[in-house]
C-alpha cells in the first residue's frame, strides 16, 4: 500500500490493507469528519434516515429540556468561548460589509506567477509534498481582466 493524503487534514497516512478505499487517516478529528460527511450524504439520500434522525433528536430534546441550560451553567469556559466566537463572527460580518463597498488593496496584492503550495499543520511533514501552482490574476476589481496563462 502506498501513502495517501487524508481528505480531512491533508496529512500523509498509510491506508489499512483491509480498507482499500480508505480516504481518511486515523486521527479522531478526521474520523469524526468522515462520519460527519457520511451522515450528511445519508441524510440527503435517505429520507427515512433523515426522518428517524430528526425524530430521535426531537425525542431527546423533549426528554432533556434543560440540558443546554445546565451545560452552560456547568461550563463557563464554553459560554465564554461561544461569546468570543460570536463577537468574531459579528466583527467579520462588519468587515465583509466594508470589503464589499471598497476592496482593500492588501487583499488583492497577489500577483500572477508561480507559487509553491504546501499544507501546514501536519505533525508528520519532514518529506511533505508540495505543489507548484500557477496563479493568474483575472481581475483586480476594476478595469479589464489580466491575460490568462
Ligand atoms: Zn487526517
Amino acid at each position: 500500500m502506498e501513502n495517501r493524503w487524508c481528505s480531512a487534514c491533508g496529512c500523509s497516512y498509510l491506508p489499512r490493507p483491509q480498507a482499500p478505499r480508505q480516504a481518511y487517516c486515523t486521527k479522531p478529528e478526521c474520523r469524526r469528519e468522515r462520519r460527519r460527511i457520511w451522515q450528511l450524504a445519508k441524510r440527503r439520500s435517505d429520507p427515512d434516515y433523515l426522518m428517524n434522525q430528526t425524530q430521535a433528536q426531537k425525542d431527546w430534546a423533549a426528554r432533556n429540556q434543560d440540558y443546554w441550560k445546565r451545560y452552560r451553567q456547568q461550563h463557563p469556559a464554553y459560554v465564554e468561548r461561544n461569546r468570543d466566537q460570536q463577537r468574531e463572527r459579528n466583527d467579520l460580518r462588519k468587515l465583509e460589509g466594508v470589503a464589499k463597498m471598497a476592496p482593500s488593496a492588501d487583499a488583492l496584492s497577489l500577483d500572477t506567477g508561480t507559487y509553491e503550495l504546501r499544507r501546514i499543520g501536519c505533525e508528520v511533514n519532514a518529506n511533505m509534498a508540495s505543489w507548484i501552482v500557477a496563479i493568474t490574476v483575472l481581475s483586480r476589481g476594476s478595469g479589464p481582466p489580466a491575460t490568462a496563462v
